[in-house]
Parts: structure tokens; C-alpha cells; sequence
């Protein structure tokens, strides 16, 4: 059967409005997705004709959000093939996900002068959480460096993974390079030192298929709003035996067991990690916009995203001037562990000017550092211009962009 495009066009009715009187080409799912009507509708009967708040309510109403909220915490383990349901912690996103491991596991495992390894590519929400535990309790940030083709130097990692480092981690995918990182090959080795592997997935869930087992990754964090899903609510996926080692991150209702003056206990996993009402409404939002990409099926979203990625970096390299950054094609044109994200720059013309200018056409990109600041450092530049791509975006598209930096580049010409 062929990529049922069109439909799935039709079911983000974004897609067909236009900006400045032009139709819009939607380039900035790094940042977040569309989200189909599904999901809007799930979202809007759950406020409509469910409404209350979960878990503590004998009511009818109370026990059918309940049971719709725990239906969607059944359906984000099979999503990443986690063993258990308790398992899967709700968050607001990829950020309060690492937020919460950096606080906890610093808390119980690490002591002044235990290290955590990340990597030169990350976005901000897994360095500063860490360098805020740094600053706390005086654990110290090492960062695995890159090569120029915007790969991480594994042949490095043995120096970077020192007696003291007691966590790893890392990007899936980069939300700057699109590199694919090789997270089974770093957990194995991480694993062979006994330290455990947190992977920030939120550019990897929207794209492959997760399976937490095959990775075997101790946490793996991801966010509803970029594959689909409603904003304000992610995953943490945690193996069991690590999440009951680590104490709660936030205090409130919803997470305790008992609490008196003298001694409060927990509750039992997840809701320990959930403090306060959950956004019950995006649960259900989340497990719809899952539903809906399974349903097209993730193997063809990621040959359809791979497709773009490999024709948008042939038609970019015929732009003169233009330095693309991160994995480049191959010999044989073809994209090696590059995922979706297109970075680039073309001569001297700055990543704004060229994104504001874009934007006049209906060619919606983002520019700067893409919360990456240190990898701009590396790469010794300000900014990029960055395409990312979705299910529904096409190769018409892609020839938009593509014509479009030509407009903008004879300009500056
Ligand atoms: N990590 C990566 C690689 C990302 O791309 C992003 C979002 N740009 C985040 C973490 C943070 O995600 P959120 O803002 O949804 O918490």
C-alpha cells in the first residue's frame, strides 16, 4: 500500500490554511507537531462529557477519567514495549522527565565529585539540569565531544566513562544535527560499568519505534507534543528496580501513601514521581495521537521522513554557498543515521534574515541556537536555519524550501 498521504494531510487541517496570503509549508516539527483531529475530538468529548478529577473520586464521572487516564498509561507502555505499567511516569515533557531523574538520582546515588556523562550535542534540557545538580551538590558535567560530521567520538567514550561517572546521558536523536545517535551500543557499555543510561528521546519517539527492552535503557524521556500529542504532558519511562530506588521529585497530593505530622509515606510507582492533578485530558490526547501514528504505522513514517531528509539534503547541496550541518549523504545518496532534521547556513547570511525572509514566502523554519548553545560553540557558529519534518509533510515541499533559499539567497547576492 502507498504512503496514504493525502488522507493524512486531511487530518491536520492546519496544513491547508495560508500565511501572508501564501499556502503554508509547515518545517518546524523539531519544535512541535500538528495535531489531527483525533485527538483534538478525543480531547474535546473528554472535556465535554467526562470531566473530573482522577483517582479520588467515587463518582461516575471521576472513575471513567480514571479509567481513561490509566488506558493511556497501558497504551504509552506498549507503545515503548515496557515491561510494566508502573513503569511509565506522566510529566509535562522531555524536560521535567530529565529535571526529575538529574534531582533524584543526585539526591540518593551520587556524591560531591561523581560525574554525569552527556555529550556536546545536547539541548539544554539535559545539561542544565545536571549542571544545576552541580551547583547543589557539587557533582561534576562531563561532555563527550563530536566530530566535524556532527558524530559523537565513541572512540573517546573510555576516557569519558571514569570510575566516578555514576549516569549517562544522552540524545536519541539530535534536535540540531539529526544525528541518530548509537544509544544500544553506549547502554551496553555503560551497562558493562554498571552505570545506568537516561536517553532524551523527545526527537526519537516522534520518529522510530521505541522498544525500551531492546534498548535496555534505565529511563528514556519523551514529549506528547511533538509526535501528535497535546502539549504540557511527556513520558518518563524508568526500569522499576531504579524507580523504586530513587526518592519522589515534587510533594503533593496524588503521591502519598499517608501523611501525619510525624511521617509521610509514598505511594506506590508511578504515582510517587506524580505529585498533584494530572493532565488527565492530554493523557488521553497522548494515547490518541499514539493510536494515530500507529495506525499509519511507524516503519512508513520513518521511510517517508527519511525520504524527505535524503531529498531535502540532495536539492540543498546544488544551493551555492550553502554549509549543511551533521551527518551528510553518502556516497551513494543516501542518508546514514540522520533523522529528519536538516541544519543549515548559506554563505554569510544570517540564520534570522534568512528565517524571517522564508516566513514572507509561507515557509515556516526555525533559526538560532535551538536551546543547543554549547554545540554552537562547538561548531563555532550563532545559529542555523532548520527544516524538520513530519508524517505529513511532502516533496512539493521540500521544493518550496528549496526554491525559497534560492529566492532569499540572490537577494543577498
Ligand atoms: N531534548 C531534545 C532533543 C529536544 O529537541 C527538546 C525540545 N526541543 C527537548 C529535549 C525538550 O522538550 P520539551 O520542551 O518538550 O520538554
Amino acid at each position: 500500500m502507498s504512503y496514504p498521504i493525502e488522507q493524512i494531510r486531511k487530518d491536520f487541517p492546519i496544513l491547508s490554511r495560508e500565511v501572508y496570503g501564501k499556502p503554508l509549508v509547515y518545517l518546524d516539527n523539531a519544535a512541535t507537531t500538528q495535531k489531527p483531529l483525533c485527538v483534538l475530538d478525543a480531547m474535546r468529548q473528554e472535556y465535554l462529557n467526562v470531566n473530573a478529577n482522577v483517582h479520588r473520586g467515587v463518582h461516575y464521572l471521576s472513575q471513567q477519567a480514571t479509567d481513561l487516564h490509566e488506558a493511556a498509561r497501558e497504551r504509552v507502555r506498549q507503545f515503548v514495549n515496557a515491561d510494566k505499567i508502573e513503569e511509565i511516569v506522566f510529566t509535562r515533557g522531555t524536560t521535567e522527565a530529565i529535571n526529575l531523574v538529574a534531582s533524584s538520582f543526585c539526591e540518593s546515588q551520587m556524591q560531591p565529585g561523581d560525574e554525569v556523562l552527556v555529550t556536546d550535542m545536547e539541548h539544554h534540557s539535559n545539561i542544565v539540569p545536571w549542571q544545576l545538580q552541580a551547583q547543589r551538590r557539587g557533582i561534576v558535567v562531563k561532555h563527550l565531544p563530536i566530530s566535524d560530521d556532527g558524530l559523537l567520538r565513541l572512540d573517546e567514550i573510555d576516557d569519558f566513562m571514569t570510575k566516578r561517572t555514576k549516569i549517562v546521558s544522552i540524545a536519541h536523536v539530535s534536535n540540531v544535527l539529526g544525528t541518530v545517535n548509537p544509544v544500544a551500543a553506549i547502554i551496553r557499555k555503560a551497562h558493562e560499568h554498571g552505570i545506568p543510561v537516561l536517553v532524551d528521546g523527545a526527537q526519537g519517539a516522534p520518529h522510530k519505534t521505541i522498544d525500551v527492552k531492546q534498548l535496555d535503557c534505565d529511563f528514556y524521556a519523551f514529549s506528547g507534543h511533538k509526535m501528535y500529542g497535546p502539549t504540557g504532558i511527556g513520558v518518563l519511562y524508568g526500569k522499576e528496580e531504579w524507580l523504586d530506588r530513587l526518592p519522589p521529585y515534587q510533594g503533593g497530593g496524588e503521591m502519598i501513601d499517608k501523611v501525619s505530622w510525624e511521617r509521610t509515606t509514598f505511594e506506590h510507582l508511578p504515582f510517587k514521581f506524580e505529585a498533584g492533578t494530572p493532565d488527565y485530558v492530554a493523557t488521553h490526547g497522548l494515547a490518541t495521537a499514539i493510536d494515530y501514528l500507529c495506525s499509519v504505522g511507524l516503519d512508513n513514517v520513518e521511510a517517508h521522513e527519511q525520504e524527505l531528509t535524503r531529498y531535502c539534503m540532495e536539492q540543498l547541496q546544488t544551493i551555492e554557498g550553502i554549509h549543511i550541518y551533521g551527518p551528510r549523504l553518502n556516497g551513494n545518496g543516501n542518508v546514514n543515521g540522520k533523522d529528519a532534521v536538516v541544519s543549515f547556513n548559506v554563505g554569510t547570511i544570517h540564520h534570522l534574515d534568512m528565517g524571517t525572509l522564508l516566513d514572507r514566502l509561507g515557509i515556516a523554519v526555525r533559526t538560532g541556537h535551538h536551546c543547543a548553545q554549547p554545540l554552537m560553540d562547538r561548531l563555532g557558529i550563532s545559529g542555523t536555519v532548520r527544516a524538520s519534518f513530519a508524517m505529513y509533510n511532502t516533496k512539493d515541499e521540500v521544493d518550496t524550501l528549496v526554491a525559497g533559499i534560492r529566492r532569499v539567497s540572490q537577494m543577498f547576492s
